[in-house]
């Protein structure tokens, strides 16, 4: 049962919480915070704590910067590493206007507005995130580095394993939080670990990525070590993924599944699928938002490269994991979790409903290995790339009508705003690869 606001009054007293943070996230899905006392819960459950909207990246300009944060009860939850003694709890807040209407640069509002579209149609999406990140050792200053403990050799001298301590601290601290975690596991790369938590509604799977995320930096911290959600920190190894399992429900059925069909898979799902793949070159821009992303996006590292799907192997863009009835699901693999996962979502159940709505049918699956293949084969077969940068994706999505609908003008034209001057502040750099390329050769 979702918690009321009631129920969050009673339970702040039961459990003797002092502060309460009041979050939310930037466009680009950094969180932001809000602090309060428990003597102001009421005035903030009641949506009348006001903060200045000019002063977030994305939000609005000074004139109009008075924007009021209303909690969504459901969301609250004590921070277990804080003490019980003047306990910490946090909320998730929905931004407002001045007038009460809700701001539409409010990143969750954005998919709760894609998620109302879907509601019409009948659909309810639900997503399991599997998010990947590296721990990394800081120095004697306390700043991170990219050496990670295998590789600094500490496995060999402390008998314990400092990284996988702290993993284990991070699913308990989780499961306290109300996470049900799926598993958790060391991953390809040396310091690199994936922590999967089971799959839930859009919403509340966005908000649980924005918290797990902050769960996974803040306990990292309490190890000394500095957990990172960069795409690729280090060239020549595998970077970090957040794949996302994907289906829709229908009257309590899973969409997806349909016994009879080929692959067992309904025509809803191949539409949704179809539409994913229409839209996955201007999807990028949202799931893969920063230069570091497409450094990942290569081959060789199971990340994918080409807009394909399978039902069998791991590397195309859209794998169809084996599991059907309830389970049937699709997985996206290429954001990564440097995405705000509430644009994330918007976007993907955007490009599934335009699918469905306009009866996509994707090519036939390839159930080949795709890197095998010239160039020319890959053109018989329609198989076209995921953008090579992040100013490819931005044109991608300067493109896509549906995409930018699903985002609405305001989030739109700030985002790109943003990450146009982003790239372009990377494209005038020198970088080391130039120098150690050119400097003595010219
Ligand atoms: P992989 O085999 O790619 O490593 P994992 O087992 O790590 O996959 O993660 C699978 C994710 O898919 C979990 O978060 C799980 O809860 C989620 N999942 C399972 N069933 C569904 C479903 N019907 N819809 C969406 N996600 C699902
Ligand atoms: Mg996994
Ligand atoms: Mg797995
Ligand atoms: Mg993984
Ligand atoms: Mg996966």
């Amino acid at each position: 049962a979702q918690l009321t606001n009631d129920d969050v009054r009673h339970l702040a007293k039961e459990l003797g919480v002092k502060f309460i943070r009041l979050q939310f996230t930037d466009i680009f899905g950094v969180l932001k915070n809000v602090s309060i006392t428990v003597e102001q819960l009421d005035k903030a459950l009641n949506g009348e704590m006001m903060f200045d909207g000019s002063s977030i990246e994305g939000f609005v300009r000074i004139e109009e910067s008075d924007m009021y944060l209303r909690p969504d009860p459901a969301t609250f939850v004590v921070f277990p590493w804080r003490p019980r003694d003047g306990a910490v709890a946090r909320l998730i807040c929905d931004i407002y206007n001045a007038d009460g209407t809700p701001f539409i640069g409010d990143p969750r509002y954005v998919l709760k507005r894609v998620i109302a579209e879907a509601r019409e149609m009948g659909f309810t999406m639900n997503v399991g995130p599997e998010a990947e990140f590296f721990l990394f050792h800081v120095d004697s200053d306390g700043r991170p580095t990219t050496i990670t403990h295998d590789r600094a050799g500490y496995f060999d001298l402390t008998p314990v394993d400092l990284g996988e301590d702290a993993r284990r601290d991070m699913v308990l601290t989780l499961e306290q939080m109300g996470f049900e975690i799926e598993a958790s596991h060391h991953e390809v790369a040396p310091g690199q670990h994936e922590i999967d938590f089971k799959y839930a509604d859009a919403l509340d799977t966005a908000d649980k990525v924005v918290t797990f995320k902050f769960v996974v930096r803040t306990i990292a911290q309490r190890h000394g070590l500095h957990a990172s959600f960069m795409p690729k920190p280090i060239f020549g190894i595998a970077g970090s993924g957040m794949h996302l399992n994907q289906s829709l429900m229908k009257n309590g059925e899973n969409a997806f599944y349909d016994p009879q069909a080929p692959l067992q898979l309904s025509d809803t799902a191949l539409y949704y699928i179809g539409g994913l793949m229409k839209h996955a070159r201007a999807i990028a821009a949202i799931t893969n938002p920063t230069v570091n992303s497409y450094k990942r996006l290569v081959s060789g590292y199971e990340a994918p490269v080409y807009i394909a799907w399978s039902s069998r192997n791991r590397s195309p863009l859209i794998r169809i994991p084996a599991k059907r009835g309830q389970s049937t699901r699709i997985e996206l693999r290429s954001p990564d979790p440097s995405c705000n996962p509430y644009l994330a979502l918007a976007v993907c159940l955007a490009a599934g409903l335009d699918g469905i709505k306009n009866r996509i049918l994707p090519p036939p699956p390839c159930d080949c290995n795709i890197y095998e293949m010239s160039a020319r084969e890959r053109e018989e077969r329609g198989i076209g790339c995921l953008p090579e940068s992040l100013k490819e994706a931005l044109d991608e999505l300067e493109r896509d009508e549906v995409i930018k609908e699903a985002l609405g003008p305001h989030v739109y034209s700030r985002f790109m705003e943003a990450k146009r001057i982003e790239w372009d502040r990377y494209r005038v750099q020198v970088h080391p690869w130039e120098i150690e390329e050119y400097l003595t050769k010219y």
